[in-house]
């Protein structure tokens, strides 16, 4: 029997891992020591349990133990990397270099900073949603302190290439900011090979807890230096104060140790599925595949169906498939997602995208009754569309736009 709603948002949260969880357990009771106490046996095993876990995320991404400071999640370490670059490197620069496709944990603290003084450059990208490396690397001033580009995109599932970025910024001695939330753990991500100086990641989007996250800050060549952003106790080598969430590290340490084993086994079962979600929905006509589809997440895909709103369509769900629309409606507007805008699509398409996100415990099963309902639900709405009315009779300019309510 196929259990209801069937959930395809992955990219927004997963599920926790029933073996994490399980890990998790023993640190909320008899194991509830706080990892800096020195004095007593509960405060050693938080501490060792601490250190596994800083080995095991190390390990996922290439990383030293040292290296790695844990947060409240991604958008923590985002705020840590970029404000702590900021306030440390005033003396070469104020200048920073972003995309227009960054996560808002990345844009909105880059705006922050535009209050206290910083410049901040923010790149477009071409229809596939890749930025163009020339423009970046002529973007660099002796200003430049931070590039801050992510490994893939958490709408499209589009990949940068972050060894070429990591490469560029090298070169020009700047450091290179990695927000790999969506990455790690679902694809091959090395600090070393790539040339990151900075990554952040987040247990919620890797099977593994709500709440917790690390920040990678390289220790040698160069040495990253950050301003801490929370003052108190001295925690995390200064940089991040506060008392460690024991479970929540155990169990992104844990969620790291299995992703590591299983990813590579996860990806390829995940693009068969993806692809064969792909194929059939293409069958739709006026489907259209949004952003890269080479350089793209295996688990992940972006389409958009012309002529229904995304949240029509998920309406049309009626509740039977969880996932996301590029078109959010806010209190006083309809504001279509800026990524796909970036990457050119237009209003139209950008409020008629939906956002496939397959996960570990997507099942074929699920994929064919998605197929199925997709299928029947925009044949449905199409069918009392007065737009898709005008366009078979051909009344309809290409360019044909949304009447707002
Ligand atoms: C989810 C996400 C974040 C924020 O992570 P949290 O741990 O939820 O704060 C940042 N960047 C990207 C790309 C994400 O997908």
């Amino acid at each position: 029997m196929l259990e209801l709603p069937v959930y395809l948002d992955n990219n927004a949260s997963t599920p926790c891992d029933p073996r994490v969880l399980e890990t998790m357990l023993p640190y909320f009771s008899s194991m509830f020591g706080n990892a800096a106490s020195r004095s007593h046996a509960f405060g050693w095993a938080a501490e060792a349990a601490v250190d596994q876990a800083r080995e095991q995320v190390a390990r996922l991404i290439g990383a030293q133990p040292q290296e790695i400071v844990f947060t409240s999640g991604a958008t923590e370490a985002v705020n840590l990397a970029i404000k702590g670059v900021f306030e440390t490197y005033t003396a070469k620069g104020n200048h920073i270099i972003t995309c227009q496709t960054e996560h808002k944990a990345v844009l909105d603290t880059c705006k922050h900073l535009e209050r206290k003084g910083a410049l901040v450059t923010y790149l477009p990208v071409n229809s596939d949603g890749l930025p163009d490396l020339a423009a970046l690397e002529a973007a660099i001033t002796p200003q430049t302190i931070l590039l801050a580009f992510m490994y893939a995109n958490n709408e499209t599932g589009v990949i940068n290439p972050v060894q070429a970025i990591g490469a560029i910024a090298k070169k020009h001695g700047v450091i290179y900011l990695c927000d790999a939330s969506q990455a790690a753990g679902k694809i091959p991500v090395n600090v070393l090979s790539d040339h990151i100086d900075l990554l952040t990641l987040s247990a919620h989007k890797m099977y593994g807890p709500k709440g917790v996250g690390a920040l990678y800050v390289r220790r040698r060549d160069p040495r990253v230096k950050l301003t801490a952003q929370m003052d108190g106790g001295g925690h995390e080598r200064g940089m991040r104060s506060g008392t460690l969430n024991v479970p929540g590290i155990v169990g992104l340490g844990k969620a790291c140790e299995i992703a590591q084993q299983e990813m590579a086994a996860d990806a390829k079962r995940l693009s068969l599925m993806r692809n064969r979600l792909q194929e059939a929905l293409l069958q739709i006509e006026h489907a259209y595949v949004n952003g890269s589809v080479e350089h793209r997440l295996p688990h992940v895909m972006n389409i958009s169906f012309k002529y229904i709103e995304g949240t029509t369509l998920l309406m049309g769900f009626n509740k039977t498939i969880a996932l996301s629309s590029g078109s959010a409606c806010t209190a006083a507007s309809m504001e279509p997602s800026y990524v796909l805008k970036a990457l050119g699509i237009g209003d139209d398409l950008a409020h008629a995208s939906l956002r496939f996100a397959l996960g570990r415990f997507t099942t074929d099963e699920q994929i064919e009754y998605a197929i199925r309902t997709v299928t029947s639900t925009v044949q449905q709405l199409r069918a009392v569309s007065p737009l898709w009315e005008m366009y078979r009779e051909g009344h309809l300019a290409d360019s044909a736009s949304w009447a707002h309510p």
